[in-house]
């Protein structure tokens, strides 16, 4: 017989030993060895809909219920937990249902046996001044502009060089923190990161923050040593200074491609093509070009003559004109496809950067995008989004907080409580790290991964990389300016700073044991004298007040005071004015307070209102 699993609630069980339990009866009448029956259903669902999908009656379903401690009636809604444990009682396994954007994509998915070899795609990263943008431009005007005579290069955001080997597609906003910002948006279009390093300056600190970017998003680096022509160029010492984050030349015995060039005399240029092509053989790069078309927005904006113009990647498949497609929350028909040469195409398969025009309004860059089949399902996908994006603007992105920490392990939504430390100084830093290491975690559920350790106040790179890859940002002894502030908030980035390094790593250490307390800020609303007593039923005792300060509401939590003693603290059941349930009253009035749980009250008790906020960490 399968066992009953017990639903969480707050409220106690009361279930009698001797009662047969009604789900393993009910479940018991079909053939038990039988496996459990899997059903798609979406949550919070109600009693009476979670009934029907198992076709057991409702009664019987409350019944269940009630015999684990949950006192739902028919049109109750019931959480997760609560209801797959439910269904398990009675035979039945739960399915989270697909989304309608799942359903789409599997009405065609990419037939492996179909997949030929793409280009792939790539992302230069480096120090600011280090070459990224000379080196674009000299690998596009070396290997687009001499090819095609009259061929104008058009920046549409990506372009494809064509060599003899095969394909190569450069992204043409270089930097990590565009690269994290894409990936926060949960689009990872990046294959190779190509690090620059200007071989007279060395490893700096955005070199580091660039390796880790990439790290942190499993992107293999393919190291380009820039500005060789210059005299004082070092390629040794950048080998060297590399060596200490991971990146070891071949020809040290290490695994990571490192390329000497420079983007002003092009030399080496070719090589790193071909190294590029090397690395995404490696990487095995495939794409099924038979199905309809999916992949991400690069870059969108409006144009005068053309209306909004947008450039893709396509992923998978191959778009068309004439297709239709829902790109974030916009339904539109591809009216023409221009190249990165200014030509119109008519078709754009895997890794090919197209702009596209047709759609109704501008996207934004990292937005998925996909061909339907299914017009019905594609404006439902279409609305579902249009919501969502609503949502979001009144609501900042929730990411993991340190508070939060067990609770989305538990959920299977967080694996490991990542880090990125900030630190004043590179003492404290290692200090900082070097204590962390020798938390005693192993036996914790929870590991930590340090994703990126830097010197210097908390800067926008650091937030971006930890909304790309949930991370939480800690800070000793820095500073945070007011628009990285705002760029965190608005990301839902969790920023702790401390003065003390104790109190740094003891927090961390308390948030991986799960006893770390959500900071409460609490603020006193008023105070009430108790002046009468009214028994209303059985259970409950009104407290008959005067409000002497401030104000009472509803929604506050209300402390008892006896002469100089805090007895309790209590949520208010019920607020009334006279007859009437009232949400708030003033100074100088009187009421009537019920509090939650029965609580002990006296006359000429003193009865202080407090509102208990979560509050946002302080940034200083
Ligand atoms: P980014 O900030 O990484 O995009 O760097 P830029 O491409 O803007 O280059 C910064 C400066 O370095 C510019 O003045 C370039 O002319 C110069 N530069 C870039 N590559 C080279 C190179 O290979 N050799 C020399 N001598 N200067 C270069």
């Amino acid at each position: 017989k399968p066992k009953p699993g017990k639903p969480a609630s707050a409220v106690p069980t009361m279930q009698k030993p001797s009662e047969p339990d009604v789900a393993t009866e009910i479940a018991a009448a079909p053939a038990p060895a039988e496996a459990p029956k899997r059903l798609e259903m979406r949550f919070p669902i109600t009693v009476k809909d979670l009934a029907a999908k198992m076709d057991v009656k409702v009664a019987d379903l409350i019944k269940y219920l009630i015999q684990h401690g949950v006192f739902a009636s028919i049109m109750h809604p019931l959480n997760e937990a609560t209801a797959t444990d439910a269904a398990h009682a009675f035979h039945f396994e739960i399915a989270p249902q697909p989304t309608l954007e799942e359903q789409l994509l599997n009405l065609t998915p990419p037939d492996p046996a179909k997949a030929i070899p793409r280009a792939p795609i790539v992302t230069f990263m480096g120090h600011v001044d280090h070459g990224k943008t000379s080196l674009l431009d000299a690998i596009r005007q070396a290997k687009v502009a001499e090819k095609e005579a009259g061929g104008i290069t058009q920046h549409i955001g990506a372009y494809e060089v064509l060599l003899e080997k095969g394909r190569v597609t450069f992204l043409d906003t270089p930097g990590h923190e565009a690269f994290s910002a894409l990936r926060a948006r949960g689009a990872n279009v990046t294959d190779i990161v190509v690090l620059v390093v200007a071989a007279d300056d060395g490893v700096m600190p955005q070199t580091i923050e660039a390796i880790n970017h990439a790290k942190a998003a499993s992107v293999p680096i393919v190291v380009a040593v820039n500005k060789m022509d210059k005299p004082e160029a070092n390629p040794q010492k950048v080998k060297q200074q590399l060596t200490q984050y991971e990146l070891v030349a071949e020809d040290w015995g290490g695994k990571t491609i490192m390329v000497p060039v420079s983007a002003r005399s092009r030399e080496g240029i070719d090589s790193l093509l071909e190294m590029l092509l090397l690395e995404a053989e490696l990487l095995e790069l495939k794409a099924d070009p038979t199905i309809p078309a999916r992949g991400t927005v690069i870059e969108a904006k409006q144009t005068k003559d053309r209306g909004p113009v947008v450039t893709v990647l396509v992923q998978q498949g191959t778009l068309r004109i004439g297709e239709t497609v829902v790109m974030g929350h916009l339904v539109g028909r591809v009216r023409a496809m221009v190249d990165d040469r200014g030509h119109r195409i008519k078709e754009a398969g895997p890794a090919k950067p197209v702009e596209v025009l047709g759609l109704p309004e501008v996207p934004q860059a990292g937005d998925r995008f996909m061909v339907v089949t299914d017009e019905k399902l594609a404006r439902q996908l279409a609305e579902q989004r249009q919501e969502q994006r609503a949502q979001r603007a009144t609501a900042h992105p929730k990411r993991i907080t340190l508070e939060e920490l067990h609770q989305r392990i538990a959920e299977g939504k967080l694996k490991e409580l990542r880090l990125i430390l900030k630190a004043d100084v590179q003492g404290s830093l290692e200090a900082i790290v070097q204590s962390l290491q020798k938390l005693d975690t192993e036996k914790e559920e929870v590991q930590f991964r340090i994703l990126h350790a830097g010197v210097g106040d908390i800067n926008e790179s650091d937030v971006m990389l930890s909304a790309a890859s949930d991370a939480i940002i800690v800070g000793f002894h820095v500073g945070i300016e007011p628009k990285v502030q705002v760029l965190a908030a608005a990301e839902g980035v969790d920023v702790h700073i401390y003065q003390i390094i104790y109190e740094l790593v003891g927090a961390i250490k308390s948030a991986i044991e799960g006893l770390l307390e959500p900071t409460i800020e609490e603020t006193f609303i008023g105070r009430a004298e108790v002046r009468k007593l009214f028994q209303v039923s059985k259970s409950g005792m009104v407290a008959g007040c005067m409000v002497t300060k401030g104000s009472i509401r509803r929604d506050c939590v209300i402390r008892v005071i006896r002469g100089r003693d805090r007895l309790a603290q209590a949520k208010i059941a019920n607020l009334k004015r006279v007859k009437d349930d009232v949400r708030e009253v003033q100074e100088g009035v009187e009421c009537g307070i019920l509090l939650e749980g029965n609580m002990d009250v006296q006359v000429g008790d003193l009865l202080e209102a407090w509102e208990l906020k979560k509050v946002a960490r302080k940034l200083s």
